[in-house]
């Protein structure tokens, strides 16, 4: 079986130009003693977005790797696939986040339920799982409550992993279920019986990625009481052990945590956990590499400067077209937005520091940050202007890049 690691890091790399310095965080980490496999993640709406295929990930991939010589495992993952999705990635991918939200809460048919119930009637009252302090209650009205609201994902993350390996060697790749794109979070019980079912139903899942309480806005930290993820957290550590042992899931199953950047409140209690009872992690990755572009061509000033400038226009111009397909991850207060008249009057180093992501800087400015986070298709519009601008200030932005995946992200999760 190709070998993700006990920890591994999805980077996900919008214009595919910084793949050598992302990489370059994972020799440093390495050179530390601490292994960890890169995973390059482009979803198909990144991919509509900006304009590119999955082939363009897998060839960004194979020259950053190539390039530095890594002899490690690496992958691409067709990240966020349907079944309709699914084809045009299958080619290139290695790593398949088969992601079912669209069946959760589709309900079931009297008779799935009734065999559901049937199957799960021993579980009725008391579970006990080692780790937990107190057991979980079960009743007839949780059952059902599984049944209406995973049923039928199961049977479709089955339907589209039936579909993957009518082309793929599954020995060759890896198999994610993501549930986390969806209004509610669930609870480290219902997870038991997503894993049981998918465990069942013979789907070897490798990573789950589930979604938590609290909020994950992209590129700002969490937002959300810390200990009750803490122990929300720790309670799917064991939940996920347990049905490894019990459910004959691969022993190197996982949590994968989505939306996973900047959630720096997070990272030393992921951290302190994992380490705690040994249990792997993967955390995905990806717009905050594209801020990284943003804040480094703010920084050098001039065309760069002015570039940045311009997107914020256009950003403010077509506010809900951008932010629309990203209500549910953003929490932009609107009156923290600086006019474009005023922004257009900043020096580099305002932007700078309003968009870099240091809470304890008096400019930090989230609601902006958020709103840059979302801008991305306004770069693809200008991408021959904005491409030269990279390759101009390659060394800033590619310092910038490494710095942040690896002193940001990778120090505090993983070392
Ligand atoms: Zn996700």
């Amino acid at each position: 079986m190709k070998k993700l690691g006990k920890y591994s890091f999805g980077v996900g790399d919008r214009f595919m130009q910084e793949g050598p310095f992302q990489l370059s965080a994972f020799m440093a980490a390495r050179e530390l003693g601490v292994e960890i496999t890169p995973v390059w993640n482009k979803s198909k709406r990144e991919h509509q977005t900006v304009g590119t295929g999955p082939k363009t990930v897998r060839e960004e991939a194979d020259s950053a790797i190539t390039s530095a010589n890594w002899q490690e495992p690496y992958f691409v993952d067709a990240d966020h696939i349907t079944y309709d999705s699914a084809d045009e990635f299958v080619p290139y991918s290695d790593f398949f986040t088969i992601d079912v939200a669209n069946q959760i809460d589709a309900g079931v048919s009297d008779e799935e339920l009734e065999t559901f119930k049937t199957e799960n009637d021993s579980y009725l009252g008391d579970l006990h799982i080692e780790g937990i302090d107190s057991p979980f209650q079960i009743t007839h009205q949780f059952l059902e409550l599984v049944a209406n609201k995973y049923y039928r994902a199961i049977k479709e993350a089955k339907r589209i992993y039936e579909k993957i390996v009518a082309h793929k060697n599954h020995d060759q790749i890896v198999i994610e279920v993501s549930i986390d794109e969806v209004d509610s979070p669930q609870s480290p019980l219902e997870l038991f019986f997503i894993l049981k079912m998918l465990g069942e139903a013979k789907v070897p899942i490798r990573t789950i990625a589930p979604k938590f309480i609290g909020r994950f806005n992209k590129g700002v930290d969490y937002e959300g009481d810390l200990n009750v993820f803490e122990k929300e957290f720790e309670e799917c550590l064991m939940v996920v052990s347990h049905c490894i042992a019990n459910f004959g899931l691969p022993p190197d199953l996982k949590i994968s945590v989505h939306t996973g950047s900047d959630k720096f409140s997070l990272y030393p209690i992921i951290n302190k956990l994992i380490k705690k009872h040994d249990s792997g992690l993967h955390l995905k990755t990806a717009g905050t590499t594209w801020l990284e572009e943003v804040i480094g061509l703010a920084e050098a000033g001039g065309q760069g400067l002015d570039f940045v400038k311009e997107i914020y226009k256009q950003a403010m111009d077509q506010y809900d077209k951008l932010t629309g397909p990203y209500s549910t991850v953003l929490n932009i207060n609107k009156n923290l937005l600086p006019s474009f008249e005023e922004a257009s009057k900043w020096d580099s180093k305002k932007f700078v520091n309003s968009l870099n992501h240091d809470k304890n800087h008096t400019e930090y400015n989230p609601s902006m940050r958020q709103l840059f986070h979302t801008a991305y298709k306004i770069a693809a519009e200008k991408q021959d202007e904005f491409f030269d601008l990279l390759k101009v200030h390659k060394d800033l932005i590619g310092n910038r890049v490494f710095k942040n995946i690896f002193d940001r992200h990778i120090k505090p999760l993983y070392l």
